[in-house]
């Protein structure tokens, strides 16, 4: 039985008609950019989620990037973030010539260690990019703890996590600003590029709207340095169709990792932590296991697809050589990328594909 790792054509096939007469409207009407389309979704967002606003932007990363912006980063502070997550998440510290300083991961939920955390924070701290990685809530009452001690301004990473609550508050409320991702692979993906900015904070929200748009509140004004960070009115036309079923597709996402939990009985096999702090969404349902690249072979052999999510922590990439740490500096994020194995979660697959990896897994 063949289960693929991700298969989008399945949910993109059940809303194809519903979609293309969107697209055609949005087409018709010429809303092209922000618009209609995507002041519906903003609220529908809001309100299907429980955000008291939300501002669509055009990736996962341009909401990071701004709220980096408003934070007031900059060159000579010190950023800390994970190294166990995408490249995306440290991008925005970079973009305003801060320094990204990682802080390992506890093994089981695989985000940021809050004692690690602590122990990173000097004089030149100034913030904190919280990932909520593979759709688990950080321990965000910690890092809260840790953030109000040293005054500094915490950016939530919701990228996996829609939909996703922390003690009951939806994720990206905690902190002073979150960030969501429509990535086509995210758990609520769009047909393109999309993200999202929310904040509990009017002032910076408020902000987060006129750095959106060049700075701008009045047309050719620019009162302060602004982008481009808007979405696309198709993306929000498809989103607002998308929206109504994240609810039921996260429920499946969930119910397919309960399978999984009870399921999977491989020797020195490491199930995902569960904490009783904030139920996963289940963006990606990612085991560990010391032989990985055996297991993940003997999976394709039963035509099962994997991924390895991620390969490499973000302080060995290329790209951040220049921060001096090298191998052996964060063992936790170095043992999770070297014996991750994330499996197929999409809320499409059947229970008999699910059983199928399951029945795989266990007689490896
Ligand atoms: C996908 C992702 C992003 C970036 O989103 P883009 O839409 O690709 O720019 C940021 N952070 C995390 C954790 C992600 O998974």
């Amino acid at each position: 039985m063949k289960v693929p790792f991700l298969d989008l054509s399945l949910q993109h096939q059940a809303l194809r008609t519903e979609a293309l007469a969107a697209l055609a409207a949005t087409y018709d009407a010429t809303r092209f950019c922000l618009g209609k389309d995507v002041e519906d979704f903003e609220k529908n967002f809001a309100a299907t989620l429980g955000y008291p606003r939300t501002l669509g932007m055009n990736s996962g990363t341009a909401p990071l990037h701004v709220a980096c912006m408003i934070a007031g980063f900059g060159p000579g502070d010190e950023v800390i973030t994970t190294p166990f997550t995408f490249i995306s998440s440290a991008w925005g510290i970079s973009y305003t010539g801060a320094k990204p300083v990682f802080a390992d991961i506890e093994e089981d939920t695989f985000n940021l260690d809050p004692a690690r955390l602590a122990a990173a924070i000097t004089p030149r701290t100034k913030g904190i990019i919280v990932v909520h990685l593979f759709g688990q809530p950080a321990r965000m009452d910690e890092i809260m703890v840790i953030a109000r001690q040293h005054g500094l301004f915490v950016i939530e990473d919701c990228a996996q996590a829609a939909g996703a609550h922390y003690e009951g508050v939806p994720v990206g409320l905690i902190g002073d600003a979150g960030t969501f991702s429509f990535y086509p692979t995210k758990n609520l993906g769009g047909c393109g590029e999309g993200g999202a900015f929310v904040s509990r904070r009017d002032e910076i929200f408020t902000r987060a709207r006129q750095i959106r748009v060049h700075g701008s509140d009045r047309r050719y004004y620019h009162d302060i340095i602004g982008g481009n960070f808007r979405m696309d009115g198709f993306q929000g036309a498809l989103l607002n169709i998308k929206l109504p079923h994240l609810a039921g597709w996260t429920a499946r996402r969930q119910a397919i990792a309960a399978r999984y939990f009870a399921g999977i009985k491989l020797f020195d096999t490491r199930l995902p932590g569960q904490p009783a702090y904030g139920k996963s969404v289940f963006h990606q349902f990612t085991i560990r296991h010391p032989r990985r690249e055996a297991l993940r072979e003997h999976l394709a052999k039963e035509e099962v697809g994997t991924d390895l999510i991620y390969p490499v922590p973000l302080h060995l990439q290329a790209c951040y050589a220049g921060l001096g740490a090298g191998p052996g500096s964060f063992p936790m994020a170095e043992r999770a990328a070297r014996t991750c194995l994330s499996l197929p979660i999409f809320p499409e697959l059947t229970d008999a594909q699910v059983d199928h990896v399951i029945k795989s897994i266990n007689c490896f």
